[in-house]
Formats: C-alpha cells, sequence, structure tokens
C-alpha cells in the first residue's frame, strides 16, 4: 500500500464527499436554454429542431397531461431505424410518427423502453451520479414539482461530460492526487472491443451499436490504426431529410456531415493517469478517451460512464453496479 495508493483514495474520497454535498443545480450555469419538445411534434420535425440548434437531446412534454414524458436521445432515432429495417415497407407511416408514437415503436422491435427517470434538482449530485450508472442514462433531466400548481417542471438535463466537468474544475487539489495509470487501475474496455472500417455502411455501425449497447465505435485502418470514432449522435444528420437510403451510404461520408464545431476525437494511452484525464476533462468537452499505443493502433476505450463509476465507487465495500449496492450507497 504506497503513497500513491493512499494518495488516490484520499483524492476519490474527498470527490465523493463533495458530490454529497452539491446538488444537481449547483451544476447548472446561471443562464442557459432549454429546449422542450412536445410529445405531438412529428418525428421526422424533431430531428430538423436538434439539428438547428445545435443539440442531439431534449426533453418531452405531454401537453394533454402536463407532465414530463421522458428525454428523446440518439436512441430513439436508433430505434426508428431499426423498426425501418423490420418493417422497410412502412416508410410512409414512419415518416407521420410522433414523438409520442415512440413506444409503440420499442415495444414493435422489442427494445428497451426509453427512460423516464429524473432526479430532484435539489438532491445531493451524488444520488444524480448513481442513478446515471445504475440506469446507463448518459444524460439525466432534472425536474422539479411547482409550488403552487403542483404540476411537473423540466428545469435542464445534466450529462455525465458536465458532472465530470464540475468535478474537474472544482476538484483541482482532489484530481491532482489520483496519480495512478490508467493501465494501473483499468479503467475502460480492452477485450472485444467492436471496430468499423470507414468503408462500413451506416447501418452495420448502428447494428453493431446496437448489439453490444455500446454508444461509439472506432473506425479503424486494417492496421487497426485509430482514424475517427463513428458516435450514436451522428446517426441523427443521416436520417434528417428522412432518406433512409442515407444509411448505406459508408461512415465516411457520414463523418463528413458533422457540425464544424464538432469537438473532436480525444485519445491517451496505457500510461496517462487519472489525474491528465481531468485535465483535458476541464479543458475540452470529451465524450469519451480511445486509448492507443505509440503507433496510434487501438488498445481500448474508456467512456464517461467508466470514469463516473470508477469515480464513485472504487474501492467501496461492493463496487459492483447492481439495483442493491446501489440502493445502499445512496441510502434509499
Ligand atoms: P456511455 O455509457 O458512457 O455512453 P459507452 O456506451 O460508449 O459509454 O460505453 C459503455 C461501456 O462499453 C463502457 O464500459 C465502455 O468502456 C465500453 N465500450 C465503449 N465503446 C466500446 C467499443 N467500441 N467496444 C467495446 N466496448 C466498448
Amino acid at each position: 500500500y504506497s503513497i500513491i495508493d493512499r494518495d488516490q483514495m484520499q483524492g476519490l474520497q474527498n470527490i465523493r464527499a463533495f458530490l454529497k454535498i452539491r446538488t444537481s443545480y449547483d451544476v447548472l450555469p446561471l443562464s442557459f436554454r432549454l429546449i422542450v419538445l412536445d410529445t405531438e411534434l412529428l418525428i421526422r420535425k424533431s430531428l430538423a429542431i436538434l439539428i438547428q440548434n445545435n443539440i442531439v437531446s431534449a426533453p418531452l412534454w405531454d401537453s394533454t397531461n402536463s407532465t414530463f414524458a421522458g428525454l428523446l436521445t440518439s436512441t430513439d432515432f436508433i430505434n426508428v431505424i431499426q423498426y425501418y429495417c423490420q418493417f422497410p415497407d412502412r416508410l410512409h407511416d414512419i415518416d407521420q410518427f410522433r414523438l409520442g408514437g415512440l413506444r409503440e415503436i420499442e415495444k414493435a422491435i422489442g427494445a428497451q423502453p426509453i427512460e423516464t427517470i429524473s432526479v430532484h434538482p435539489m438532491k445531493p449530485l451524488y444520488e444524480a451520479c448513481i442513478e446515471m450508472l445504475k440506469t446507463r442514462a448518459r444524460r439525466i433531466p432534472l425536474v422539479d414539482v411547482d409550488d403552487e400548481t403542483g404540476r411537473e417542471m423540466v428545469v435542464s438535463v445534466i450529462t455525465q461530460y458536465r458532472i465530470l466537468k464540475f468535478i474537474a474544475v472544482n476538484n483541482e487539489h482532489n484530481t491532482v492526487m489520483l496519480k495512478k495509470s490508467v493501465r494501473e487501475i483499468g479503467l475502460g474496455t480492452y477485450t472485444n472491443l467492436q471496430t468499423a472500417h470507414m468503408s462500413d455502411s451506416v447501418l452495420d455501425v448502428i447494428h453493431v451499436m446496437v448489439e453490444h449497447n455500446i454508444s461509439a465505435v472506432p473506425v479503424v485502418d486494417a492496421s487497426n490504426r485509430v482514424l475517427n470514432v463513428f458516435e450514436a449522435v451522428d446517426v441523427i444528420p443521416c436520417i434528417k431529410g428522412g432518406v433512409y437510403d442515407d444509411l448505406q451510404s459508408s461512415i465516411g461520408e457520414a463523418l463528413s456531415k458533422r457540425a464544424e464545431d464538432f469537438p473532436g476525437i480525444y485519445t491517451c494511452g496505457e500510461d496517462d493517469r487519472l489525474d491528465s484525464i481531468f485535465d483535458t476533462v476541464r479543458k475540452s468537452r470529451v465524450h469519451r478517451l480511445i486509448v492507443i499505443d505509440d503507433d496510434s493502433r487501438l488498445r481500448g476505450m474508456i467512456s464517461l460512464s467508466d470514469i463516473l463509476k470508477y469515480v464513485l465507487l472504487f474501492g467501496e465495500e461492493n463496487d459492483a453496479i447492481t439495483p442493491d449496492t446501489l440502493s445502499s450507497i445512496s441510502g434509499q
């Protein structure tokens, strides 16, 4: 048990203590916009709105009952695509689907129902993180109840990235204590990695993402050198015209449709330490880190959930994500 180990544990514990005294509300900037979509909206139109506003997800609102109706994410569009694959002759119907009909689509293809979980903005941030890990949600809506009307109010949505950035910005004195390397702590996934080639079709990659329940697939060349990453959100521009034919086009073509302000892909080496990963999170909009060797060959993938899980649960009595351990940790 070295000093490095001791510091690492201390740093993690300090961060956990910090997350327990901060709320989700603290993560929100002073002013922000929130785009909420009505469940009556056509799916086709919702795509155009997301693209126009340069966002990849939005909370849904059921105005007939004045209730929050879940979060629209790229997973929903992937579900629509799968539906199209199973029922190609229903293309005309698909064009007429409304956001409220996403449930029917899920049922028809036997997908997991979209998450309707939410957290109260004044609850400890730690609880929101646990909730995210438990449900594998990448973002979580903050829903409050209006005192006067008793109605639900969607306040905002927080993402894993925003939480990690909040940790990074406010805990520099703690993140510098995290001196163990990615390799030493086994951060990320290194076996059974799913990859794609530039010439693969968008549809091929979507199937890989669905089958393996992952939100990104590194694009490699013949010698396994990393060229790019295809992310679940990259499917949005591919179907915006309702032209499902675009799904047959190659990943290379699809990636060229990325918005101009695409933040780029981030890599690290297995000897990089967690403190330097937090430096990257502090400075840039990271969605995940691709672990490469000195020749840019793919070694592994570190998702934001891998980092969050390590930061919250490593060394806890039982660090497996099961509903039981999680409820005992969050004290519910
Ligand atoms: P998140 O849940 O943060 O969005 P991902 O869906 O990308 O992250 O990752 C979920 C899990 O799958 C993580 O543990 C991650 O390490 C692993 N993973 C991510 N991408 C791949 C891939 N291409 N092949 C195999 N495993 C992956």
